[in-house]
């Protein structure tokens, strides 16, 4: 589990992050909002732990941002600001729970534990679209009740254009998601493993599910 740490004071930060990992949870600090969007773009996490008076500004306006742009893990507002309003404020907005300061850890990781637990019920392991059908878990996958025979890339190619059906992905995207380095000279390798994952998912139509999107990259409508 890996939880992201928003949080300009270095003593709330390190007196939260070292209570986290004794407790085997692995965290990264971001001192400010610059800083956050740079390790979430880089990272995936389980929950985000927010401070709201942030140097370079508001958190509210960071977690408004992610929540606009389809962002749905966790986050748990650890702030000053302790008024009622306040409270609304950051839950309307999109938190899952709002924690004012000062505060005792035993709480926080109460708090985090149950987001914790409340995400991981939630989390699915089979992705269905379009008569696709994903078990994460198993590894197993059939088109139209009829099993297919894929290699660990393409399978990872297809949950990530699962996970994100109704959105185009640049090729940049899918290049850092499923080869991580070295992406930017393997565009067309990208291409090729589409092509190879397309003839597996076409219907009776000669039509394939995963569309290109000129000069941009893939989606699956
Ligand atoms: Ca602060």
């Amino acid at each position: 589990m890996r939880i992201l740490i928003v949080e300009d004071d270095p003593r709330v930060a390190r007196f939260v992050e070292k209570g986290l990992q004794e407790n085997a949870y692995a965290t990264s600090w971001a001192r400010c909002c610059g800083e956050a969007k740079d390790v979430l773009s880089e990272g995936e996490y389980d929950l985000i732990i927010l401070d709201l008076g942030l140097p370079d500004g508001d958190g509210l306006d960071l977690l408004r941002e992610w929540r606009a742009c389809g962002f749905n893990e966790p986050v748990l507002i650890l702030s000053a600001r302790d008024s009622l309003d306040d409270r609304v404020k950051g839950l309307n907005i999109g938190a899952d729970d709002y924690l004012p300061k000062p505060f005792g850890f035993a709480e926080l990781l109460a708090r985090v534990r149950s987001q914790l637990r409340r995400t991981s019920q939630q989390k699915v392991s089979v992705l269905e679209h379009k008569g696709i059908r994903l078990d994460l878990l198993g590894r197993v996958v059939s088109y139209n009740g009829k099993g297919l025979s894929l290699t660990n890339r393409e399978f990872s190619l297809l949950e990530l254009l699962m996970r994100n059906t109704g959105r185009v992905l640049t090729r940049t995207q899918i290049g850092e998601r499923i080869w991580e380095a070295n992406f930017e000279m393997q565009t067309n390798l990208i291409d090729v493993y589409i092509r190879k994952l397309r003839k597996q998912l076409e219907n009776g139509d000669g039509e394939s599910l995963i569309k290109t999107v000129r000069g941009v990259g893939y989606s699956m409508p």
